[in-house]
């Protein structure tokens, strides 16, 4: 029994042939040059096609497509209704991508594939109750409470990037105010420092780039801390501020056995990593905070495509 699992990001999109162990058997990635759905669409049909094609037998086989969305869905009925990075609002994303590829489709949230992943073949095996956070050019987060996965009434559980932290404060993608995700996401911490940049207190940012704002990156914001440029310093720390005051109340509110954390720029920002260890460490609730264990995803970028798969078997 095979899976079909895709995870659709912001700037690449994933598909795999997975086993019904959860092991990938063969996979693809193509670059999203153009991101309008049909673009999309096409772009993951002809990576499937090939897929096929290099493993003859798996078509036959498949049981399940499952797609990975980094956005807010209406999963029911196959709808993307805000991606941010994607520049999507209300698309028919299931059953377009059903047309395409001649199998049936079921959409899931990007975090709630990878956090599926992961309890299955990654950090989170033999645990019941977890709780995932990812932070990558968006900020995203699953609850898995008694071994299921906690959706919602209308599957908007876990919208941790939407959280607010600061009323009224930063645009952000999802067309409202002062979410977590627009201080600490990828796109936007690179967004702040850029506009720091332009200003004369970024001026050894823009010089550690040569002048070229668009090589700022996470990465470079860290180095920068480390270095002890104040401004950077400054950015950095309120932007992971308020993500470690944020996981620390989420683990108060659900008491999880153990804290997930993933994602491209906390995977690359060890002090992001370890500020927020420690954050959760010391602003958790005591008793939630001294049994919660913290560990790093296991499975790298292969979470989402190995959750989507499982998630779309028969009975995951
Ligand atoms: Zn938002």
């Amino acid at each position: 029994v095979h899976a079909l699992g895709i995870d659709l990001g912001g700037t690449h999109a994933r598909a795999a042939l997975v086993d019904a162990q959860g092991r990938i058997v063969d996979s693809l990635r193509s670059k999203l040059s153009e991101r309008t759905p049909e673009a999309v669409t096409r772009g993951i049909a002809e990576a499937v096609q090939q897929l096929f094609q290099q493993n003859p037998h798996a078509e036959k086989t498949m049981s399940g497509c499952g797609v990975g969305v980094a956005g807010q869905l209406d999963a029911p009925k196959g709808l993307v209704k805000v991606a941010p990075n994607l520049g999507w609002r209300d698309v028919p994303f299931g059953q377009m991508l059903q047309q395409a590829l001649g199998h049936p489709v079921k959409l899931f949230n990007d975090l709630t594939a990878a956090a599926w992943g992961e309890l299955h073949v990654g950090a989170g095996r033999g645990i019941r109750d977890m709780l995932v956070v990812f932070v990558g050019s968006g900020v995203g987060s699953a609850i898995i409470s008694d071994g299921r996965l906690v959706r919602g009434a209308h599957g908007l559980a876990g919208e941790f990037g939407h959280v607010k932290v600061v009323p009224g404060g930063r645009q952000c993608g999802c067309g409202e105010k002062g979410c977590l995700e627009a201080y600490v996401g990828g796109h936007h911490l690179i967004a702040q420092m850029q506009e720091l940049a332009a200003k004369p207190e970024g001026s050894a940012l823009r010089q550690r780039v040569g002048g070229d704002l668009k090589k700022l990156t996470p990465v470079v914001l860290e180095d920068a801390v480390r270095e002890g440029d104040p401004a950077a310093q400054a950015l950095h720390s309120t932007a992971v501020g308020h993500l470690a005051l944020a996981v620390a109340n989420y683990v108060t509110v659900l008491n999880p056995a153990r804290l997930v954390l993933g994602g491209g720029v906390l995977s690359r920002c060890p002090l992001m990593r370890e500020q927020l260890g420690k954050g959760v460490a010391t602003l958790g609730s005591l008793l939630a905070r001294q049994r919660v264990e913290v560990v790093d995803a296991a499975l790298g970028d292969d979470s989402g495509v190995i959750g989507a798969a499982l998630l779309a078997l028969p009975n995951p």
